[in-house]
């Protein structure tokens, strides 16, 4: 009888996740599944370049996951029972209920309204694949001289600004940030920002929080109208509520609380990776929702997962920053270098440079995606603990 693992979402966490459980497991003892709602991997960092008109390549998960022995199954995830330890799926088939033995939980997330009123209705997202294509339809038709306000002066605010204004110099586009302009960057960084911004004619509101989302405009806290023919909203991001809804212990905000080896404080067999998962990183302090912790979290996972099934070492994956890596248009960037921690330290790496290496980052994670069981060694040992105890919910559904 093989152990079932089940793997949802095929985002960055839940792929290179998969994809490194086939390289350490059997075969023949570990079944694994990787379930997933859209038949492609998205490269969601990329979904400000998307939103500007820029294609990008196609990447069918049944081609990446050909012959790693992962089975792909796509269908969208409805609910999660940690005590049965089944997951209910529906596809254009109907609805079906999968039961595991390990679960990688990887949904990641969406954007985050914040509650903000006026903001569902009105504003656009480009947290998602959906989000950043209704958002693309709708800046081809705006007119020379409209207003475009992005609101959020993080790192996607940030990017999604300056795409805007280089792709469309003809347009009037808005920075509202909540604080200073890149106020957590090095003086350095800050300057180059400014820089940048200047360049780009990107009008920049700071200490300004949005309150409200108009259909031509947003109020903020200090009663101040900006128009805005179009919003864009960034302001961080929001995990799915699938897990809210299951016993797991979580976070307020959603994300399922694991231990260093991502496994969850409150369900031993599952894993929680990526955006969806509340992970403790250096000095204590919880990790922020990125790629750049996505894929530790994922080999962590995937490696803590193959030990304990197969009686080896449980490993223990440095999790920490090394920069902030920022697109400021096609042609500009800034990598900002961090603290373990991802405090600013003074170096940066700015210019037509710093757009290389942003690049070439972006490249190196979605082909390590792509190629989820290259590059690695296989290490497959035999399993040797147990499958779902006799009687479970899991157990009946074998
Ligand atoms: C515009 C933009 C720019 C960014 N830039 C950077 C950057 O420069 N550096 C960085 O580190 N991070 C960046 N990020 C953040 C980064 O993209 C996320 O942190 C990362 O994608 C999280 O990976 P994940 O695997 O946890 O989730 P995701 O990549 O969101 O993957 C989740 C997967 O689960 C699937 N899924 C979700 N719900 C269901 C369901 N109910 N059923 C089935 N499948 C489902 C989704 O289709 C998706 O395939 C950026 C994000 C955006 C939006």
């Amino acid at each position: 009888m093989q152990h079932r693992v089940i793997v949802l979402g095929a985002g960055y966490a839940g792929a290179i996740a998969a994809g490194r459980l086939a390289k350490r497991l059997r075969r023949e003892e570990v079944a694994i599944t990787l379930v997933n709602a859209e038949p492609d991997f998205v490269e969601r960092v990329r979904m400000h370049q998307l939103a500007t008109g820029q294609d990008l390549k196609l990447r069918p998960l049944s081609e990446m996951f050909a012959g790693t022995g992962v089975e792909l199954r796509l269908a969208k995830v409805t609910g999660v029972d940690v005590d049965r330890r089944t997951v209910a799926v529906i596809d254009p088939n109907g609805t079906e209920e999968l039961a595991y033995d390990t679960l990688v939980y990887a949904l990641g997330s969406g954007w985050n309204t914040q509650g903000v009123p006026g903001t569902a209705e009105h504003a656009y997202e480009i947290a998602s694949r959906p989000g950043a294509l209704r958002l693309r339809e709708r800046l081809a038709r705006l007119d020379s001289g409209q207003t475009v306000v992005v609101v959020g002066g993080g790192l996607t605010g940030l990017e999604a600004a300056t795409e805007i204004a280089e792709a469309r110099p003809d347009l009037d586009v808005a920075l509202a940030a909540r604080g200073g302009l890149g106020d957590w960057l090095s003086p350095k960084g800050r300057e180059h920002l400014r820089k940048v911004f200047g360049k780009l004619r990107i009008t920049v509101h700071e200490r300004a929080a949005v309150t409200g989302v108009e259909a031509d405009r947003v109020v903020t806290a200090d009663g101040k109208a900006i128009p805005a023919a179009v919003t864009v909203w960034t302001t961080g991001f929001a995990v799915h509520p699938i897990a809210n809804a299951t016993a797991l212990e979580i976070t307020g905000t959603g994300q399922i609380v694991v231990d260093g080896t991502m496994r969850s404080v409150s369900h031993p067999d599952v894993y929680a990776i990526g955006d969806a998962a509340m992970v403790m990183g250096p000095g204590e302090k919880p990790l922020r929702m990125s790629c750049a912790t996505g894929g530790p979290t994922a080999w962590q996972a995937a490696d803590a997962i193959a030990a304990r099934l197969t009686g080896g070492k449980l490993p223990n994956v440095p999790i920490r920053y090394f920069n902030q890596c920022i697109s400021l248009g096609r042609k500009e960037g800034l990598i900002q270098y961090v603290t373990a921690d991802d405090r600013a330290v003074q170096a940066v790496l700015a210019g037509r440079l710093a757009a290389v290496y942003k690049e070439l980052v972006c490249k190196g994670a979605a082909w390590s995606v792509a190629n989820p069981t290259l590059g690695l060694p296989t290490r497959r040992r035999r399993v040797t603990r147990e499958r779902a105890p006799a009687g479970s919910a899991a157990e009946a559904l074998a």
